[in-house]
């Protein structure tokens, strides 16, 4: 097994799925840190058309526009609009297969995704399924609980028992709880950015400030779009 930042002469992909209704700083930041920490070669937003598990106040075409105005500019990233090409509910499970068919062979695909949605991973569908196909990193969110990263390793090894096949084991070094013929899960505590979507639409709702946790041009767009008033 490589360690997390490994470099390998395969392709390293890391897709971030999400609502992202809008994108704000957290995910982009923390999404910038994982890049480097594990040296990928490129990220891939993947803007949920019909989330699963959440309600999303905007167009998915509008989701998919600011994440695309979030990221211009930066080399290695891109926004991918899969889920809004298929119908029905946007099960990652399906994008993750599609990555695999586009990929070029021996692409390595790492799912990122923050405690919050992990702590739930057992209500995705065929979630079984997909640890065998990706490497899941979970990101340490900020906020009002902030854990210590121990206990947030506690945490998440108890969801891992009650959820997850048996023999998975956390490893110091690797950073990531380890299975024989399971990919790794990783926790990366890196920056925790104390900002969330629906935190955001109550202060745009309210007329507050937002500038600190959105990209101007992102904000443009909600204000030419009149979106979240
Ligand atoms: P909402 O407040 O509407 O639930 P959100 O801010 O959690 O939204 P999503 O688009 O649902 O944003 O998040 C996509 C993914 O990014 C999820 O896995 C989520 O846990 C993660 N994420 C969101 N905000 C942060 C953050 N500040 N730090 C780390 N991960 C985050």
């Amino acid at each position: 097994m490589n360690l997390p930042n490994q470099r390998s002469d395969c392709l390293r992909l890391g897709l971030f799925g999400g609502t992202f209704d809008p994108i704000h700083r957290g995910h982009v930041e923390v999404a910038a840190a994982v890049r480097q920490h594990f040296a990928l070669d490129r990220i891939c937003l993947v803007p949920a058309a019909q989330p699963p598990h959440k309600r999303t106040l905007t167009a998915a075409a509008d989701r998919l526009a600011m994440a695309r105005l979030a990221v211009a500019g930066r080399p290695g990233w891109e926004v991918s609009d899969v889920e809004l090409k298929r119908q029905g509910p946007s099960y990652t499970i399906d994008t993750v297969a599609h990555f695999q068919r586009q990929g070029p062979a021996g692409t390595r695909l790492f799912f990122l995704l923050g405690t919050d949605a992990f702590l739930e991973f057992n209500t995705w569908k065929a979630y079984n399924a997909l640890v065998k196909e990706v490497a899941l990193i979970v990101l340490a969110r900020g906020g009002c609980d902030e854990p210590s990263t121990a206990a947030l390793i506690l945490r998440i090894e108890r969801f891992m028992a009650r959820h997850f096949p048996a023999g998975y084991r956390w490893d110091t070094a690797f950073g990531a709880f380890v299975h024989p013929d399971s990919h790794p899960v990783y926790l990366f505590d890196g920056p925790r950015i104390a900002i969330s979507a629906s935190e955001i639409r109550q202060r745009l709702a309210g007329g507050q400030d937002v500038r600190q946790w959105l990209d101007p041009a992102v904000i443009d767009y909600i204000e030419r779009e009149g979106l979240y008033r």
